[in-house]
């Protein structure tokens, strides 16, 4: 099957010699729930740009649902990452002035959903996230926790391929935050596929696969969990 997400020996080297990455290569399957973890300066925030191609490796090659990213113009590239990724910040990055619909439904933007089609999918990726009750609120009258589970409508609402984390419970109290890492592990389990980026080493044990970095290299990689039912969901979706 092919891999949603196939980095080949990326190199991220700054000007003055920083290495950011150094040689890694990781694929993610379609139904995977993977962790990238790593201390500060270990280049997670780094790979999360070269995934979801929002930086361009120095060397190396980025593979998105089997296409090279390589050869794309800017302007395709916006648009692959509109149609097949999803993206969760540690900050939420949600528009204040517009309600929780709304913040979802600039999700269907960039995927060529026309204005007036977006509200139902909208509404729907909310239910799913458990917030259909918040739907015309904004964010300043949500909580943290709710506000997260917006931004994670907004990520998931046009099904992308592939969901990019960053850090989505570090902005968040022990409750709120367990409970963030439930419901991406339960969308997990109905399909969709997540990179989850953090620091947190407790909360990387607990997910199916752990990709740890240090020093821009991967240390350790447990690899894909022996879980086959993942990837017939993920094929059945
Ligand atoms: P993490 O997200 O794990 O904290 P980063 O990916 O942000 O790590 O950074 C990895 C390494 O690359 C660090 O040593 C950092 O200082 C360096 N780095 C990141 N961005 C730049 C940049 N724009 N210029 C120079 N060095 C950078
Ligand atoms: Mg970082």
């Amino acid at each position: 099957m092919t891999a949603v997400l196939s980095v080949r020996d990326v190199t991220v080297a700054f000007p003055g010699g920083v290495r950011a990455l150094d040689g890694v290569s990781l694929d993610i399957h379609p139904g995977e729930l993977v962790s990238i973890v790593g201390p500060s300066g270990s280049g997670k925030s780094t790979l999360l740009h070269i995934m979801g191609t929002l930086a361009r490796p120095t060397g190396g090659r980025v593979e998105i649902d089997g296409h090279d990213v390589a050869g794309l113009s800017d302007r395709q590239l916006s648009a692959l990452r509109g149609r097949r990724l999803g993206f969760v910040f540690q900050h939420f990055h949600l528009s204040d002035g517009l309600t929780a619909t709304e913040n979802v439904a600039t999700g269907l933007l960039y995927a060529g959903v026309p204005r007036r089609r977006r509200r139902p999918p909208a509404l729907a990726a909310l239910d799913r996230v458990g917030l259909a009750h918040r739907a015309d609120h904004q964010p300043h009258q949500l909580s943290g926790g709710e506000r997260q589970r917006v931004a994670i409508a907004r990520a998931l609402v046009h099904r992308p391929s592939l969901v990019l984390a960053d850090e989505p419970t570090g902005a968040l109290d022990t409750t709120n935050g367990r409970a963030v890492l439930q419901l991406l592990t339960q969308l997990n389990k109905e399909g969709t596929t997540i990179a989850f980026i953090t620091h947190d080493r407790d909360i990387a044990r607990q997910l199916p696969r752990r990709v740890e970095l240090l020093d821009g290299r991967i240390v350790t990689d447990t690899g894909p969990a022996s879980d086959t039912h993942a990837q017939a969901r993920a094929t059945a979706l």
